[in-house]
């Protein structure tokens, strides 16, 4: 016995590979996604002491037969030319990147953080929370990639959990500065799944298409502040969790809703985000809800930073209470 208490002391439901940075000769780097966010994550939640650096999960990359669980197959063969990949990247430079480097320092990584969410639907199950230190892609669509998300990572998810969980509701939180518009359109209002989204509806993608299928939407202006945002959710997300009492909650914790952040546009400070996600925890941790979260966007050098802050908190007060 004392030999498996050990054994599970070790393991935390945070997911990570050192596969998931990309690498492109600095290419990439004209997109203002960090694209070596996730590594620097983890060696701050290591350098802290948070994480051993082998007490963690190393996903495998999401196989093809899983991805046509969501995804056409002529979209992903899409995905096998360099123009298509550039599109959905929005950095045209791509195009003149040999395809066979794009899928391999590119979506290679994506297919591993994509296997990672999936990996966090288990562990979630398992511990009653995981954290995927990447992943997110809220913009990807069954047929269609954009805004740097190729890998519909979320709806897959949702779709390992009720395949595991037959008969069971869940909720998709996506607090990212952006609409999730691929998860909701590729939802087209299941009935098994309630999505809450608070997004900016001044920027990108301003898909009203997909907005119809949104529960609970909630629309922000450019430069929505601190106390706006927080004020909202406090009141907010209890009300919904009490209401919709879901099984699982897939939180999309985008920090791209920093102040000063080029894409997001809204102004929410470092320590409103902070704040945010442990609100988010200790609701769904509260209800006994089991909750998964991936990083999402954040186009700033802060927002490692930001992350790594947040699970300093979130990671020791999760592990507390499995020992409780
Ligand atoms: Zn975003």
């Amino acid at each position: 016995m004392k030999s498996n208490n050990a054994m599970q002391s070790r393991s935390i439901p945070v997911v990570f590979s050192p596969r998931y940075d990309m690498h492109l000769g600095g290419i990439e780097k004209r997109h203002p996604f960090d694209t070596r966010k996730y590594g620097r994550v983890f060696q701050m939640l290591c350098e802290r002491s948070i994480l051993t650096g082998s007490d963690h999960h190393a996903p495998r990359p999401v196989s093809e037969a899983e991805l046509l669980v969501v995804h056409t197959r002529t979209y992903l063969q899409s995905l096998e030319s360099a123009e298509n990949i550039a599109m959905v990247a929005e950095v045209g430079e791509l195009r003149s990147v040999p395809v066979s480097l794009l899928k391999s320092h590119l979506l290679e990584p994506m297919l591993h953080a994509t296997g990672g969410t999936l990996l966090g639907v288990e562990l979630a199950l398992q511990h009653g929370w995981a954290v995927n230190l990447g992943a997110g892609y809220h913009h990807a669509k069954a047929d269609k990639g954009s805004g740097f998300c190729y890998f519909a990572d979320i709806n897959l998810a949702i779709h390992k959990f009720l395949r595991l969980r037959p008969q069971s509701r869940l909720m998709v939180l996506d607090l990212d500065a952006h609409q999730g518009n691929g998860v909701e359109a590729t939802l087209a209002g299941d009935p098994r799944v309630a999505v809450v989204d608070l997004f900016n509806e001044g920027t990108f993608p301003c898909d009203l298409e997909a907005r119809r299928f949104i529960q609970y939407p909630f629309p922000l202006k450019s430069g929505c502040g601190t106390d706006e945002y927080l004020k909202l959710l406090r009141r907010e997300l209890p009300r919904i969790l009490d209401e919709e009492r879901p099984s699982f909650l897939i939180y999309n914790a985008g920090t791209d809703i920093l102040d000063g952040d080029p894409l997001g546009l809204l102004a929410i400070s470092k320590e409103g985000i902070l704040e945010r996600d442990l609100l988010v925890f200790v609701e769904a941790q509260r209800r006994g809800i089991p909750i998964l979260m991936v990083l999402s966007g954040g186009y700033t050098q802060l927002s490692a930073g930001i992350i790594a802050d947040s699970l300093s908190t979130i990671i020791p007060m999760m592990k507390a209470r499995m020992r409780a």
